[in-house]
């Protein structure tokens, strides 16, 4: 080879790589011994998506964009629905929070008109005392509506959608000017309302709760005083989604906005855990597994069945919420409720929180033209589509535990059927490897009466265990971890 070709190639990466790093790298992985081959990846069965229900999936067929737009201009056509504006004697008609209550009220009712009476159509209201962002006594309204399950047992489990339909400005206080709220958070609301007109015309064994809350700008005291409601009135609640701006931001020249996904943040600890528990989630490694994170995986779960790959999915957030942010999840997660938050991909914090104007040639507001209403559809369906299959399914296995009596390669796992489980159900023992987010290995297990025990050839130091239970016709419940 002449020189000055040597010094060119040389000067080539690739070629340099060919010649010089591959060869000491082969060398070096044919002395290391291969990567262990846990014998779990050998003999598992990975999970796959669960057949998409066809009562389901023609539900999800009749959410519709047009509902959406109609449901979101609505609320917007109210002007501003701060929380504060309840107290406001001089407000024009059809403006202000409180009107805006009485239309959801009489959505809710309208829904139920069409289903014969199946929704029980309420009112929470309450007067707030004097708090931060709330200068007098207040009076705050939650709407919500029950589909109460068909099975008298399973009916007492109840799965709660709800947004917050109060707004806000630039000016937390301020109830006067225009706070459209559009994406913050008429969106979450349509997606309550749909899944109740959409779910309404289907009969589950276990209940669906249709909400929408207010004072959520002033410190979620809405939804702090529904959770407590719920607390105290013992009500079975096994998953809360909140969906807080879910808008899909149409800004223009937002190139980095993600239409395929939406975010769900849940918390890894319990919000109520004691000392002694967070001790145990420590000394156990179980930090990713707390019910909410359960709840989270079944909304990914009920996306692989209703949802061609890649259209549409959520996106993971192993974290209670964004920084420097809240939302009402927190307050059921506080209540010891099992509850997510869902959110669009990437906020525009220009229209959040802002009153409406331009500066600098850029629209500040959160109006009505940033949302995308077949994304907030698809936020719907993803929703109704979880609702749906977790309000069908058996429920959430009883009393889960791994043996750990002596030093054992082997694990063996004890559980009992959900309170009330109709027959014909099985259950699937769920494992994954400590650093996965997601279930990924599945052995389809029997019914049997009673408890279950079962010893798999295993290490439970090795994987994560969980066990769900399975209707017949394949409805996935949340999956309980030891
Ligand atoms: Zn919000």
């Amino acid at each position: 080879m002449k020189l000055r070709r040597f010094i060119r190639k040389a000067q080539s990466p690739t070629w340099l790589y060919s010649l010089v790093i591959a060869p000491s790298l082969s060398c070096a992985l044919a002395t290391l011994p291969a990567q262990a081959q846990p014998d779990y990846q050998l003999h598992a069965t990975p999970i796959s998506a669960a057949p998409a229900a066809p009562a389901i999936a023609g539900a999800l067929g009749q959410i519709s964009d047009t509902h959406i737009r109609q449901t979101i201009e609505t609320l917007v056509s109210y002007g501003n629905r701060n929380t504060l504006s309840s107290m406001d004697a001089d407000l024009p008609a059809g403006t202000g929070v409180t009107a805006a209550a009485d239309w959801i009220f009489t959505q809710f009712e309208e829904i139920s008109r069409q289903c014969g009476g199946c929704l029980e159509v309420k009112r929470d209201t309450f007067t707030n005392p004097v708090a931060d962002r709330i200068p007098k006594p207040t009076t705050i309204t939650n709407v919500y509506a029950i589909l109460h399950g068909t099975d008298p047992v399973a009916a007492k489990r109840m799965y709660l959608v709800t947004g917050h339909y109060d707004s806000r400005n630039s000016d937390t206080m301020n109830t006067h000017d225009a706070a459209p709220g559009a994406n913050d958070d008429a969106s979450g609301v349509a997606v309550s309302l749909e899944c109740a007109r959409v779910l309404s015309k289907l009969k589950f064994p276990a209940s669906l709760v249709f909400v929408a809350v207010a004072g959520e700008e002033q410190g979620l005291n809405g939804s702090a005083h529904l959770a407590h409601l719920a607390k105290e009135e013992s009500w079975q609640l096994e998953g809360v989604l909140n969906n807080d701006i879910v808008g899909g931001n149409t800004t223009p020249g937002d190139t980095l906005q993600r239409k395929d996904v939406v975010r769900v943040f849940s918390e890894g600890i319990p919000a109520t855990a004691t000392p002694e528990q967070e001790r145990r989630i420590r000394a156990l490694g179980t930090v990713d597994d707390a019910p909410s994170r359960q709840l989270a995986r079944a909304m990914a779960d009920a996306a692989r069945s209703y949802f061609p790959a890649g259209v549409f999915a959520p996106f993971l957030v192993s974290r209670p919420d964004r920084y420097l942010r809240g939302g009402d999840h927190t307050s059921f997660n506080r209540e010891g409720f099992t509850a997510v938050r869902i959110t669009e991909w990437r906020e525009d914090f220009n229209h959040q929180h802002q009153n409406i104007r331009m500066e600098n040639g850029v629209q500040f507001g959160d109006l009505l033209r940033f949302v995308d209403f077949s994304y907030v559809a698809n936020v719907a369906r993803l929703n109704a589509a979880t609702l749906a299959t977790l309000a069908s399914s058996p429920g959430i296995p009883a009393e889960f535990k791994l043996v750990t009596t002596k030093l054992d390669n082997a694990t063996t796992m004890t559980w009992k059927a959900p309170e009330g489980a109709a027959g014909g159900l099985h259950y699937e023992v769920l494992w994954r490897e400590t650093t996965a987010p997601d279930w990924q290995y599945v052995q389809t297990v029997p019914a049997s009466e009673g408890s279950v025990t079962l010893t798999m050839p295993i290490s439970k130091d090795n994987v994560v265990f969980g066990v769900r239970a399975v209707d017949s016709a394949g409805h996935r419940g949340l999956a309980a971890t030891p």
